[in-house]
């Protein structure tokens, strides 16, 4: 099938950023859609945007962002080459937690990106993005964080959120490490061809392609 036309995801874009479907919409000052190629294979998601992302209006610019670019960096990743994005869309006040009523407006647009960008693989940074987008029982990122699941014929790997990391040399190393694997598994994901979504789709742990 031929990717859907990057209007599409311009069009979704346009549509966050007049988004008033929560009260985050009336204390942010601009939505932070996302970034990147629009038919990635990489999809990043994080929890929401800072201070830095509600000003510029882009995702991870601030000091988890400038960590982020490391990582991405060290992996062999470029940053123009995946999309990057956040379970909410707009800054919670004072950085506080996203609540569920907040990831559960934004939550549509999230699924919209990801079936317009098809990405063949999916990094969660943080236990946002993880209990979102994989599995709602998924919560101790500690137990998960670097293992790989196949959900709807993507490959999500859960990683810490880099902020978290930014200041634990011991999370810090683990992210590296984590990130590497991730780089690593999905460039041998991409040399097979793609699977189908199953029909009723639950995670499912990687045997084969399992990075543990
Ligand atoms: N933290 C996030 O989760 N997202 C951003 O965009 C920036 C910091």
């Amino acid at each position: 099938m031929s990717p859907a036309p990057d209007s599409a995801l311009e069009d979704l874009h346009r549509e966050i950023r007049a988004c008033r479907r929560c009260d985050l919409g009336r204390t942010r000052t601009n939505a932070v859609p996302g970034d990147g190629r629009h038919h990635a294979d990489i999809m990043f998601v994080g929890e929401g945007p800072g201070y830095h992302e509600d000003m510029q209006g882009l995702p991870f610019v601030g000091a988890a962002g400038r960590f982020l670019d490391e990582l991405l960096a060290q992996a062999g990743i470029a940053r123009a080459d995946v999309f990057i994005t956040n379970v909410v869309k707009c800054r919670p006040p004072n950085n506080r937690d996203p609540q569920p009523e907040e990831i559960a407006a934004c939550n549509e647009y999230l699924l919209a990106q990801v079936a317009l960008i098809k990405p063949r693989a999916i990094f969660t940074l943080g236990r946002f993005a993880l209990a979102t987008l994989i599995d709602q029982k998924l919560t101790a990122i500690s137990k998960v964080h670097g293992k790989a699941y196949r959900k709807s014929g993507i490959v999500f790997v859960p990683l810490y959120h880099p902020a978290a990391a930014l200041h634990n040399e011991r999370l810090r190393d683990t992210i590296v490490e984590d990130i590497a694997r991730a780089a690593a598994l999905l460039r041998q994901e991409l040399a097979q061809p793609k699977a189908e979504p199953e029909p009723r789709a639950q995670p499912k742990q990687l045997g084969l392609l399992d990075i543990q």
